[in-house]
């Protein structure tokens, strides 16, 4: 009798979890981020001026302002973040195993993306362009080929190089950190990727120079896990993105954080 008690017990137990399990599986993520009183967003740290440290170990930039806006007109306070790395071969991964609850990461609207993540509607637009040393008489894309040419894995320059410059001797690198030491190093003869990215760089440094030409329309965007247990906070995403492009919100974020 004592036995049968205990089964039941436990049995009862195993039936209250595995309910609260599906619940939580099945709830949107808006209504998680509701519950929770904290949103979570995958950001860089280490793209400057989008999502980096400053000086005073504080993580910055475009990126890290435009979700803590979104955390505020969500909870009430910029404050009711969580802040997770992510780098462009990660994000989507991290996006996709439910780690944060949206990515604002310098990510492009591509068709690839868009089959395995939703987007918000664009909040900027970049352009791919190529960084070289100051005294390189490298000119065009079509001169990488042939050269050492550094682009970083998971971004789109990543393709992108490689149909336009094919002979180009490309080496990838997992962050932009590592590639721009790789180039400072003399390992490479260039690095290409987004305009507003490599500026960052060049603008600290007097050894290296952007070129002006560039080679595609990169339109930031926000990610979200696909499908519909992203779409009511993709929603208000781009209900609150309207507001910001209305009240010129965005565009003094891009005065406060674009430089040329
Ligand atoms: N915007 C480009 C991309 O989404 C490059 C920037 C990045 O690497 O994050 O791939």
């Amino acid at each position: 009798m004592k036995r049968q008690v205990i089964y039941i017990f436990l049995l009862g137990l195993v039936i209250f979890f595995s309910g609260c399990k599906k619940q939580d599986e099945t709830s949107d993520v808006l209504d998680k981020v509701l519950s929770r009183g904290k949103l979570i967003v995958g950001v860089k740290f280490d793209t400057k001026p989008f999502g980096y440290i400053d000086e005073k170990q504080n993580l910055t930039g475009f990126d890290v302002d435009l979700a803590k806006h979104i955390a505020k007109n969500l909870l009430g306070s910029e404050d009711k973040i969580e802040f997770k790395q992510v780098t462009p071969s990660n994000r989507i991964l991290t996006l996709n195993s439910g780690q944060v609850d949206m990515i604002i990461a310098t990510m492009t609207i591509t068709d690839e993306r868009k089959e395995v993540i939703d987007f918000s509607k664009p909040y900027y637009m970049a352009g791919q362009a190529i960084l070289v040393p100051a005294k390189s008489d490298i000119g065009s894309m079509a001169d990488l080929n042939g050269k050492r040419v550094i682009i970083i894995f998971g971004s789109t320059a990543e393709k992108n190089t490689r149909l336009m410059a094919p002979e180009a001797k490309i080496s990838g690198y997992k962050t932009y950190t590592n590639g721009y030491s790789a180039l400072k190093q003399g390992r490479a003869d260039a690095i290409t990727s987004d305009d507003t990215i490599l500026m960052g760089f060049a603008m600290q440094d007097d050894s290296v120079k952007l070129l002006p030409k560039r080679y595609s329309k990169e339109p930031y965007a926000i990610g979200f896990k696909k499908g519909e247990s992203s779409t009511r906070l993709r929603q208000r995403v781009d209900l609150i993105l309207d507001e910001m492009i209305k009240s010129g919100q965005l565009n003094k974020l891009k005065a406060k954080w674009i430089k040329y």
